[in-house]
């Protein structure tokens, strides 16, 4: 299936501050790993009074990098979160240790499972002895404090902010548009002066975005792609990788990307129950296989959106239960 024009032609220099923008500027973190895709760009907005998106990890060296970029008569007055997931979020305490910014978000993270759902599947046997033992060592290799992916459960913003609201700077406007899906309290930035939008983790110009239920859901994503065709923003910014020029066409590929996942998965269901440890091997065959536990969210996110609308069942599972698992055998309804 073709998948929306990705652009991964990104080498981004690790530390020094980059200008993008006559109010833009933009630090990469080094945490680069298959979430993360090269790491977490890091913007800051404004002349002067300066607001961070998303401060990204507590990496020291990346940290001083931030206020490394300032100019001596510039100082960082606000920290502005997207969502809470930790290679976003984590180094938020130091940085408002160092600045005394006063940060904004739509809210602390929903509620997370006591056992992470996606546990009770794995692709192992798909991984040959080399490749699992590359995979080891590249873990090994990796900082412990990169290793904390996912949900930060520990950030409240001082300012709570939602959609339509808007934050104003000293030679900047930004305005908060709700995003939900890929997490519940996801929000993107809108910069006025520039009609430009900060996407976070919404939309990526390397990847498409990760449905983790149950806090991330596929209808809300999808109504909020929608909800950014209505917007005239020339590019955006997003979190990870390089920024998307003609924004609204590439919105409207994710779009028509995940409705041709939702039409695989109902095909696959059309050759007879199945479940998602079978369903994604084939349909991620092109796709690195460390990343097959992520899509298995995902499409476990498209069978909960089906199931919601009655087109598929689960044997032996009710809402008492929970609602189907990740584990669950999925069947078509007529
Ligand atoms: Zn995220």
């Amino acid at each position: 299936m073709a998948a929306p024009a990705f652009n991964r032609d990104f080498e981004p220099d690790y530390g020094p501050v980059v200008e993008l923008s006559p109010l833009i500027r933009r630090v990469v973190a080094k945490n680069p790993n298959p979430f993360t895709f090269t790491g977490t760009g890091v913007y800051l907005i404004g002349r002067g009074d300066v607001a961070v998106i998303d401060p990204g990890p507590t990496l020291d060296e990346h940290l001083d990098a931030i206020e490394a970029a300032l100019g001596e008569d510039e100082s960082i007055t606000r920290i502005l979160v997207t969502h809470t997931h930790t290679d976003h979020t984590a180094g938020v305490p130091k940085l408002q240790a160092r600045t005394g910014a006063q940060t904004y978000g739509f809210g602390p993270h929903g509620p997370v499972p006591d056992k992470d759902p996606m546990d009770a599947v794995s692709f192992d046997e798909y991984f040959t002895e080399q490749e699992k033992t590359d995979f080891e060592k590249q873990w090994a290799d990796t900082p412990d404090e990169l290793k904390r992916e996912g949900p930060d459960a520990d950030f409240v913003p001082d300012v709570v902010v939602g959609d339509g609201d808007v934050i104003q700077g000293d030679g900047w406007t930004v305005e908060v548009v709700h995003t939900p899906g890929h997490t519940s309290n996801h929000v993107c930035f809108g910069l006025r002066e520039e009609k430009t939008l900060f996407t976070g983790d919404h939309v990526m110009g390397w990847a498409t975005s990760v449905i983790s239920p149950p806090d991330g859901d596929l209808f809300d994503y999808m109504n909020s792609l929608t909800k950014l065709l209505d917007r005239d923003d020339v590019r955006y910014w997003p979190t990870h990788g390089p920024a998307i020029e003609d924004p609204q066409t590439y919105v409207q590929a994710f779009i028509d990307h995940r409705n041709g996942r939702e039409a695989q998965i109902v095909t696959a269901l059309g050759e007879g129950p199945s479940t998602i440890k079978d369903i994604v091997p084939a349909m991620y065959a092109e796709v690195d296989k460390r990343l097959w536990r992520a899509a298995a969210n995902s499409v476990y996110s498209h069978l909960l959106a089906l199931y919601k609308q009655g087109r598929v069942s689960v044997s032996g599972v009710t809402e008492d239960d929970g609602g189907p698992m990740i584990s669950s055998t999925w069947t078509l309804e007529d």
